[in-house]
């Protein structure tokens, strides 16, 4: 087998650097409308840094698409933002509205949240909004319910990586897997992040600021390994990552800014190495990959 048959899918979380959960504290959500918005930027940063590459096959070069998880808040302030994504061929999918963590939510403000923003970005988009990914990576069975029970096709919200605190845990042992793709039911599949196992121990290995902390040749040999193991590596990252100039939330914990800030201004340079090492591949979206699991 070789990379022609492997996947690797790059997921976005399109937040602004003031709706992180690290800073909710500091942070309130009444003063989100009077905040320093860069998201448009930073995004388009990303969609740029997409279009700047070719990867897959030298007969059939193609840029790398990916799945962007947008909040509905931030799609309602920035329709041409939602449908530029889609305009360069990526994926549209939903980070829910208000950026709540799932678990805080009762079964009624959760309904509500994921039905607002998947109905609000269709409008935008003009076209189904099929995958989900929760704050945080926050879920748990009854929370994939409700998920499910939104129309959803995928959920893309589980982290096995239980070292971090804010990370849900379920136990998929008993559902039917395809490469990463859990198969919940007919029509609903779970999609977890990618994390390195090593003497049955977890590693966190599938972005965010375990990326920007591990250096570059040491990161590329875990996803060669994840990929040896499940044919497919998924990452996921953030517009804010890619922002060294972002505003400073001096207030909140040491800890919290240390994960928020370390290495932004890397970033960049770090994924596109990251894609040209792997350019053989296939970058697909979240949906893409669901449809490739389904059909075989
Ligand atoms: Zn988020």
């Amino acid at each position: 087998m070789n990379s022609r048959d492997k996947s690797i899918i790059i997921t976005i979380d399109v937040e602004d650097w003031f709706q992180v959960e690290n800073f909710k504290n500091s942070i309130s959500y009444d003063s989100w409308e009077n905040r320093e918005v860069r998201i448009e930027k930073n995004t388009h940063t990303l969609l740029d840094l997409f279009d700047s590459i070719k990867t897959g096959t030298t007969k059939n070069p193609q840029n790398p698409k990916a799945t962007f998880f947008i909040l509905g808040w931030v799609a309602e302030r920035f329709p041409n933002l939602v449908r530029e994504i889609v305009k360069r061929g990526h994926e549209i999918a939903s980070h829910g509205h208000m950026h709540h963590l799932c678990s805080k939510l009762s079964v009624n403000d959760l309904l509500a949240d994921l039905t607002k923003s998947k109905m609000l970005i269709e409008d935008i988009a003009g076209s189904p909004v099929v995958g989900y990914r929760a704050p945080s990576f926050d879920i748990n069975k009854e929370i994939l319910e409700v998920i499910k029970f939104c129309g959803f096709l995928y959920d893309s919200s589980y982290n096995s990586y239980a070292g971090h605190g804010r990370y849900g845990h379920v136990d998929f042992s008993s559902y039917e897997k395809n490469e990463i793709a859990i198969r919940i039911s007919d029509s609903f599949y779970e999609l977890p992040v990618s994390n390195l196992l090593l003497n049955d121990r977890v590693i966190p290995w599938g972005g965010g600021g375990y990326f920007r902390l591990t250096p570059g040749p040491l990161f590329h040999l875990g996803v060669r390994r994840i990929l040896k193991n499940d044919r497919t590596y998924l990452y996921y990252t953030h517009p804010w990552e890619f922002d060294p100039e972002q505003p400073r939330v001096t207030s909140a914990p040491f800890f919290f800014k240390f994960r928020h800030y370390v290495n932004l201004h890397k970033t960049k340079s770090k994924l596109l190495k990251f894609i040209d090492t792997f350019k053989t591949y296939n970058f697909i979206t979240c949906k893409t990959y669901i449809d490739k699991i389904r059909s075989s």
